[in-house]
């Protein structure tokens, strides 16, 4: 696993020390150990947690995005991806939240977290609809991440509110990105965002895709967003 690991993140220019290969070591190690537990991802073998997991996630500091000092939280984060990798590189430099609507996917953060010996992250259970209102996390957070939760007009509902003003939301998306893009014209107006970036990754050996988008938000969100748990889904902007 760690020399495989090693290669294929040296390949796309991330070096890694010591001590952050070991820690994506033992996080590759617990998530085969609870995936036969409780049902984390579908991937998880060696080669799919390096590629499609670990090096997918950190493209996310490929963007252009500056990262040092910010607040970040990643939307339905699942077993901690995207967030899991970008903190184990960028250390101190963030404070993340992981948040999930499945408690016990929280609870297997709390103790990656623990295992891995990472500060400054708190793991949170709830639903985006609900927490999206709350004073203490809504127009709170410099970067939002979310991969793989939703189709873009329904995930820009979900994370946007949580974006402070001037912020960015960056979603990870499938070759899909940009026709879901053109379907969200409606739902950025509605909710204070402007498209600030587009990017296009490819992994050959992979065959994989990936666009990753990011959105600036330019104008505080209407209260009424996001719509109460089920609206955004049945009715998406
Ligand atoms: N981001 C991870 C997981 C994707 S699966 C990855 O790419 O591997 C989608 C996750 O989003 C699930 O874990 C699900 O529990 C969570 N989720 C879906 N809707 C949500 C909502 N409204 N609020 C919070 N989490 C949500």
């Amino acid at each position: 696993m760690k020399n495989k690991l090693i290669l294929a993140l040296e390949k796309e220019g991330f070096l890694l020390n010591e001590e952050q290969l070991d820690k994506f070591v033992i996080f590759s190690s617990l998530i085969k150990e609870w995936n036969t537990k409780i049902n984390l991802t579908s991937l998880d073998e060696d080669d799919d947690i390096i590629y499609k997991h670990f090096l997918d996630s950190l493209f996310c500091l490929k963007t252009g995005l500056v990262w040092q000092g910010k607040k970040v939280i990643d939307v339905g984060t699942g077993a901690g991806f995207p967030g899991i990798p970008l903190k184990i590189m960028l250390g101190e430099d963030i404070k993340l939240t992981l948040f999930d609507s499945v408690q016990k996917k929280v609870n297997f953060l709390d103790l990656v977290v623990k295992e891995l010996g990472l500060n400054g992250v708190k793991c949170v259970h709830g639903r985006a609809e609900e927490y999206g209102k709350m004073i203490d996390y809504r127009e709170k957070y410099d970067i939002v991440l979310a991969r793989a939760v939703a189709r873009l007009p329904l995930l820009l509902e979900l994370c946007i509110p949580f974006v402070n003003l001037g912020g960015f939301f960056l979603a990870m998306k499938g070759p899909e990105g940009t026709k879901e893009l053109d379907e969200s014209e409606y739902a950025l107006k509605q909710l204070g965002g402007k498209i600030n970036s587009i990017d296009n990754f490819f992994l050959k050996d992979q065959d994989y895709t990936r666009v990753l988008i990011s959105f600036k938000k330019n104008k505080l969100t209407p209260e009424k967003y996001p719509r109460k748990a089920g609206t955004p889904q049945k009715k998406p902007l």
